[in-house]
């Protein structure tokens, strides 16, 4: 009567590329690599992801390089 483990259960995934297990010094994510091309994603926009519906359009003027003063 012992419980079913399941083999998946071992390591949490990287956040980033999903694939490799995470690494405990770079939580949530496996490596340095990993870490900072989503620190670099959430630098730049976070919402500028190719490819991704434009269907948020909260009219965030802000994001422009005017820099009209
Ligand atoms: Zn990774």
């Amino acid at each position: 009567m012992s419980k079913p483990i399941s083999p998946k259960v071992s390591k949490p995934k990287c956040a980033q590329c999903r694939r490799k297990p995470v690494a405990a010094d770079y939580r949530p994510f496996c490596s340095k690599r990993c870490a900072d091309i989503d620190l670099n994603k959430w630098l730049s926009d976070g919402y500028a992801i190719p490819g991704a519906p434009a269907d948020m359009a909260d009219d965030t003027p802000g994001q422009e390089m005017s820099e009209e003063d």
